[in-house]
């Protein structure tokens, strides 16, 4: 079998026409037509009124946390099972972070766990659409209602998810996608922040571009201190064409993380992503978790047992707890994660592009099933 890469961006439509297009005209920085079409067209996909593109999925997490006022001394729940960037994005903004351990089976944020890390400082609550899967908002919502706070979802993992019959970008006050290569819909690099709230969405398209006033003639006169996140109209064009095929891409992550579960049943100590029935899951990454005692083999030897059969694998994240620049910057990295860690320590992940094919599920699955012992 070929070398199976873990995710690989798959570029099946207009892209190279849309940005050929751009490099024609000339129009390659921010000002082009490709960035205000692709924040319309995805705005729309996620069922809210605006988007704001940037760079990448860090800033528009950033961007969020500005638009949405919150402070040095402010603190924000956010899941300690996630990628850094979720907890990066409230650092910049000199707010705390506080983390709530996953919930065994959907490995998202427990909800259940989120009242009691809820202080007077607390501003937000930013859940985490783990792997494509999205977390009890109907619990989130009420607390953020009960509380006062506001919900910033990163939804980086989560494009054409789905929470009770309303796509990610839908759930929360502001949610931030990011477009990376290996994300379900890519522009390279890239970032939106989506919302129905017309203040957050001007206030994030004014920091976005270093402050220049909204209004009036461009004077070179700053109130305030902004930020250089603006999306260029080439990775825009990009983007355009990924949203035109988003539910065409959307489907193959769903057969996908379908087949895995099919062919990998049964498995002892081997177990996936559990999705709950209200939800679309769309399988950013297929995830494993190994049980070494019932497997009869660690996660790192299967690892590289997968490698020598030329599957690529990746581990899973690294709680926020353990992290070393979150503690050196002050984060309380006590108490117990004992979901995480054992998320961190026997878990990862296997090839998941959307271009994957089935003979590559089976082969990918049945090594995984030869090497029980
Ligand atoms: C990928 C990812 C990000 C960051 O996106 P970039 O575009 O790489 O900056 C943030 N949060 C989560 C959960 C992610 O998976």
């Amino acid at each position: 079998m070929d070398f199976i890469p873990v995710c690989e961006p798959f570029l099946n439509g207009n892209e190279l026409k849309y940005v050929t297009e751009a490099v024609k005209t000339g129009w390659i920085s921010s000002s082009g037509n490709y960035v205000r079409e692709f924040e319309e067209s995805f705005a729309r996909y996620c069922g809210v009124k605006f988007g704001v593109a940037v760079c990448n999925g860090t800033v528009a997490l950033h961007l969020a946390v500005v638009a949405a006022g919150i402070k040095p001394g402010d603190e924000v729940i956010i899941p300690n099972f996630t990628m850094v960037s979720t907890a990066f994005a409230l650092c910049y903004a000199g707010a705390t972070p506080v983390f709530i351990d996953a919930e065994p089976g959907t490995w998202n944020m427990n909800a259940d766990a989120i009242e009691g890390k809820i202080s007077p400082r607390t501003k937000a609550i930013m859940p985490v659409s783990i792997f494509g899967h999205p977390c009890e908002m109907e619990r989130i919502w009420s607390l953020a209602e009960q509380y006062g706070l506001i919900v910033i979802e990163d939804a980086a993992e989560s494009h054409g998810a789905e929470y009770k019959g309303k796509k990610t970008g839908s759930l929360a006050d502001m949610t931030a996608f990011s477009f990376f290569s290996n994300k379900n819909l890519t522009t390279g690099e890239g970032g939106m922040v989506v919302t129905d709230n017309e203040e957050f969405y001007r206030k994030s398209t004014y920091f976005k571009n270093v402050c220049f006033p909204m209004e009036g003639p461009r004077n070179y006169r700053h109130e305030d201190i902004g930020f250089n996140y603006r999306m260029s109209n080439l990775h825009a064009a990009l983007g355009v064409a990924q949203v035109e095929k988003a539910n065409e891409y959307r489907a193959l992550r769903i057969r996908n993380g379908g087949l895995y579960r099919k062919y990998l049943e049964g498995i002892p100590g081997i177990s996936l992503q559990g999705s709950k029935s209200h939800v679309v899951h769309v399988f950013w990454m297929n995830g494993v978790l190994v049980d070494p005692e019932r497997y009869g083999r660690t996660r790192d030897e299967l690892m590289s047992y997968l490698q020598k059969k030329n599957i690529e694998t990746r581990l899973f994240f690294y709680g926020m707890h353990r992290q070393p620049s979150l503690l050196k910057y002050g984060c309380d990295g006590s108490g117990s994660y004992p979901v995480t860690d054992n998320l961190t320590n026997n878990g990862f992940y296997l090839p998941s592009s959307s271009s994957l094919r089935e003979d590559q599920i089976s082969y990918i699955s049945d090594a995984i099933r030869e090497f029980h012992r």
